[in-house]
């Protein structure tokens, strides 16, 4: 994928030799700009908040100075990641497995909806990175499976989402259980008000990092909605996909019911769909995830809080099926789209009663909406 890279090269930050390798290997060019601006910060010891639009390779940011930190012949904890979803686990596990391949640390992912056995087991073997969910995370500790007395750094990954799914007093709870002689960085998308106070809850004299104004990421993304009767949202959506040349979509709604039944729904309609939400198997949602990045899938129904946070490119289409909850969320939603120069285009359905509701939106959000009629009504 091509995201927006600083002037600077990786040869001018001081990285370990052998993670210098991996990013090769990875092909990465040059350190995006918060990578450039948080590395050294975070190598110094200093706690951090930083913030940068999703899709700016935050991961790497701390992943590669907590790569250098850790002593692998250390059989415990030394650096845990908190992130508030399972697939995010998943997905910055991966990443710190390839940025790490020649460190030979060992990395756990902790998550929920799936059997302790194989996570009590990385824990045992000795795990120097802990990368988890709250609520499991909680979970070992209880069990006395994981032990985060002897860490050295904690991370909490997404930080606004964290707090948009109310991990607040989990996080608390979790950091508890760490020293508090450590180093700790918040990174997130978005800086509201909610998640500068997490910052000056948990960090000690952070040095700050702020890359993009928020708005800034959804420039390149076009707002569209239409009006539209809660009946006719499917045949809307169905008009839409023939209309619009679109790439990838992802639909957004805000009840497992609401994404199964609009699954098939579609699925009748000929398209090629799949659903992802939090009543699914951890496998399931990992296969149709796959599927979609592989191209197999046109469209993607997805709850807001199964779909939190996913790196999913080259979506061309963000669709707000349902009305967001707050104006946040367009910005991240259409977050998604509109990447690395490509335009974007975020659509919002805007059904009989939420008139009033989607004004509100749209002032806080404060970016220009187009209006767009559906032919289903020109009839
Ligand atoms: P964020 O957490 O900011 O949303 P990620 O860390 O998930 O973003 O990174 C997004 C993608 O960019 C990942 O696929 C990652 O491997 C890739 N990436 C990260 N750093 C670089 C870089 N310096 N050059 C090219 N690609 C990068
Ligand atoms: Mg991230």
């Amino acid at each position: 994928m091509a995201v927006a890279l600083s002037e600077a090269r990786f040869g001018e930050l001081d990285i370990h030799p052998d993670i210098f390798r991996a990013i090769s290997d990875l092909g990465f060019m040059a350190p995006t700009p918060v990578q450039d601006r948080a590395i050294p910060i975070l190598q110094e010891g200093h706690d951090l908040f930083a913030q940068a639009q999703t899709g700016t390779g935050k991961t790497a940011a701390f992943a590669i100075p907590i790569l250098e930190k850790v002593d692998p012949s250390l059989r415990h904890p030394q650096a845990l990641v908190v992130v508030p979803t399972r697939e995010l686990a998943l997905q910055v596990t991966r990443e710190f497995g390839a940025l790490g391949k020649y460190r030979h640390a060992r990395e756990a992912a902790i998550y929920g909806g799936v059997p302790y056995g194989t996570q009590d087991r990385a824990l045992a073997r000795g795990a120097a990175i802990v990368i988890g969910t709250p609520g499991r995370l909680l979970d070992h500790i209880e069990r006395g499976t994981l032990d985060l007395s002897h860490l050295s750094v904690v991370i909490l990954d997404e930080a606004d989402r964290l707090l948009d799914m109310g991990f607040a007093p989990e996080v608390h709870r979790l950091l508890r259980h760490c020293p508090a002689k450590r180093q700790t960085a918040l990174f997130s998308a978005t800086l509201s008000v909610q998640v500068r106070d997490l910052a000056r809850r948990f960090t000690h004299e952070p040095l700050q990092v702020a890359i993009d104004p928020e708005k800034a990421n959804i420039d390149s993304v076009e707002q569209v909605y239409v009006e539209v009767l809660e009946q006719d949202k499917a045949r809307a959506l169905d008009e839409l996909l023939r209309r619009f040349d679109t790439d990838q979509v992802l639909v957004f709604r805000h009840t497992k019911r609401g994404v199964d039944g609009l699954d098939q729904r579609l699925r009748k309609r000929g398209h090629d769909v799949a659903a992802i939400h939090g009543g699914m198997t951890q496998r399931q949602r990992e296969r149709v995830m796959q599927r979609f990045r592989d191209g197999e899938l046109h469209v993607l129904i997805a709850t807001n809080v199964a779909a939190r946070g996913l790196h999913i490119e080259d979506i061309s289409h963000v669709v707000n099926y349902d009305l967001p909850e707050d104006a946040d969320v367009f910005t991240h939603r259409a977050g998604r789209t509109g990447r690395a120069g490509k335009t974007g285009v975020a659509i919002t359905f805007v059904g009989e009663w939420d008139f009033d509701e989607f004004d509100e939106l749209r002032e806080k959000a404060g970016v220009p909406f187009r209006k767009e009629a559906l032919e289903l009504y020109s009839g």
